[in-house]
């Protein structure tokens, strides 16, 4: 029997490796997450870019399960907030806000503010490393704006207050599959498909 070469999502978060499980299907590797490889300790996020959490993690992860890691960092840049929350995003209302709070935290902050003044993009970057440490980047946007009130039940963190003005509805209106096509995570992945699959092809997947 011949075994799939290994890919390592570097993420605790049940939903989030359900996620990309979506987002990388069709890719001929067996996707496994930090416990199903024994990492428990997570790495702290403490760089200052998104690009530099999302690296810190993956580097770490990889050197550790000596598997091609995928780790990401993501968040919500507000126009009318200077580009806050950005890499921030997570402890916004401060450490074990729900997202509920932390959606009514940044209405509040936008409270007054037009309809044209409200534009804002999550973004989302992805860094895939090998074991030796080799890093490449892929970056998504979603770009939209912020509504006046929390709609919608789907998703998850700041979707309710985030307006697709195109479709006149919050990422949280969207059905998942739908999310997927035009979200900041699900346009990192698609190129974030590209790199892995070159370095399946390469043989670097073990
Ligand atoms: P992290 O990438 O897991 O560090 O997440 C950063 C934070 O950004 C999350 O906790 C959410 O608050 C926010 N965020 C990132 N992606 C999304 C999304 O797809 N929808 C809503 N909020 C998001």
């Amino acid at each position: 029997m011949t075994t799939r070469p290994r890919l390592l999502i570097a993420s605790a978060n049940r939903g989030k490796v359900a996620e990309y499980r979506s987002l990388l299907q069709g890719l001929e590797c067996e996707l496994v997450s930090l416990p199903d490889v024994g990492i428990s300790a997570a790495v702290e996020e403490t760089g200052a870019s998104y690009a530099e959490n999302a690296r810190m993690k993956a580097v770490a992860c990889a050197a550790q399960s000596g598997l091609v890691t995928l780790a990401d960092d993501s968040g919500l840049e507000v126009d009318a907030l200077g580009g806050e929350p950005g890499i921030y995003s997570a402890r916004y209302a401060g450490d074990g806000a729900t997202d509920a709070e932390r959606v009514a935290f940044l209405l509040r902050k936008l409270e007054g503010v037009p309809a044209e003044r409200r534009g804002a993009r999550f973004v989302c970057v992805i860094a895939v490393s090998t074991p030796e440490g080799d890093v490449t980047y892929c970056r998504g946007e979603c770009p939209g704006r912020i509504a006046t009130a929390p709609r919608g039940a789907n998703g998850f963190g700041y979707d309710p207050a985030f307006l697709l003005p195109d479709r006149g509805l919050t990422m949280a209106e969207l059905p998942p599959g739908e999310k997927d096509r035009v979200s900041h995570r699900g346009r990192a992945a698609m190129l974030a498909r590209g790199v892995i699959r070159g370095f399946i092809d390469a043989g670097r997947c073990r």
